[in-house]
């Protein structure tokens, strides 16, 4: 039998719709347009395109392994973050839209610095390097350090800052957040760290749970492990009136603010909701004399 874009697309959006997928359409769309090498566009453009042999076999190994729950990130190997597209394999976290929330909060701190331009950030637990690149193209004299546990991760993290031509601003360091090398202090500390609760395994999707590094998403049995881990020590290596920026997950703002709060070191946090109106965001500032 001949395969047209039409046919394989409503093969496809029913297989996916029998795994559960919520827009199996949408991501049949996408991942028929890779296996063919072209755009959604160019499906509705062009309905009755016949599939080749091994396009047929390609596009369908796809959405085979979507309908095992796998990623579309992953099956595509890159996602986009702040409208740049980074490489991404299962050894780091597929960037979350709502991190962006995190990035412009930063951002939006930077305008009010004397030489914005100019900053060293630190970035704990990288991932892909969204974080470290966004901001490293944002702030084009900046100078980013970047630290992930996982050297697999840092991998990725590189060939993403070689793509989008920071790799001379942006130091990758491997270490499990300040245990390692860094050498300076920093203006701003910026951390989407993992924060899952241990036990909160089993209610994760099927695609998070059994394909995103396990180490980029749990923070401990009560998923505040690493903000008490940075928090012990990001004072130390921020500059005067240098800010912490912290991605925090649902219902963690009460501990968060606390964790904060009872440091001492920062002025009274501030909480930035993303677009759901969840609190995503929490911002410190430290303290003048604090060390
Ligand atoms: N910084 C990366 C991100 O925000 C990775 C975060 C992580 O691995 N927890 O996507």
């Amino acid at each position: 039998m001949t395969w047209t874009s039409k046919s394989f697309l409503e093969w496809s959006a029913e297989r996916l719709a029998q795994a559960g997928i919520d827009s199996p359409r949408l991501e049949s769309e996408i991942l028929l347009a890779r296996g063919l090498h072209s755009s959604r566009e160019d499906l509705y453009r062009n309905p009755d395109r016949e599939l080749g042999e091994a396009e047929r076999v390609l596009s369908k190994s796809f959405v085979e392994r979507r309908f095992l729950r796998e990623p579309v990130a992953y099956i595509l190997g890159r996602r986009e973050f702040w409208g740049l597209e980074f490489q991404v394999t299962p050894d780091v976290l597929v960037p979350r839209w709502e991190t962006e929330i995190l990035v412009e909060k930063f951002l939006q701190w930077t305008a009010s610095e004397s030489s914005p331009e100019s900053l060293r950030i630190l970035d704990l637990g990288t991932g892909s390097g969204n974080i470290a690149i966004a901001v490293a193209k944002e702030l084009p004299k900046s100078r980013v350090t970047a630290v992930d546990i996982s050297r697999s991760a840092l991998a990725i993290a590189k060939a993403n800052a070689w793509v989008h031509e920071v790799a001379d601003r942006v130091r990758f360091v491997e270490g499990d957040m300040f245990a390692c090398e860094l050498k300076t202090s920093f203006h701003a500390i910026l951390s989407n760290p993992p924060y899952i609760e241990e036990d909160q395994r089993d209610s994760l999707m099927p695609d998070v749970r059994n394909y995103e590094p396990e180490q980029a998403l749990f923070g401990g049995p009560d998923g505040l492990a690493c903000y008490r881990q940075i928090l012990l020590q990001a004072s130390q290596h921020l500059e005067e009136n240098g800010v912490l920026f912290l991605e925090i997950g649902n219902g963690q703002v009460n501990d968060v603010l606390s964790l904060i709060e009872g440091h001492g070191g920062y002025h009274a946090p501030e909480v930035t909701l993303d677009y759901m109106g969840m609190e995503r965001v929490v911002s410190a500032q430290k303290k003048k004399s604090h060390g």
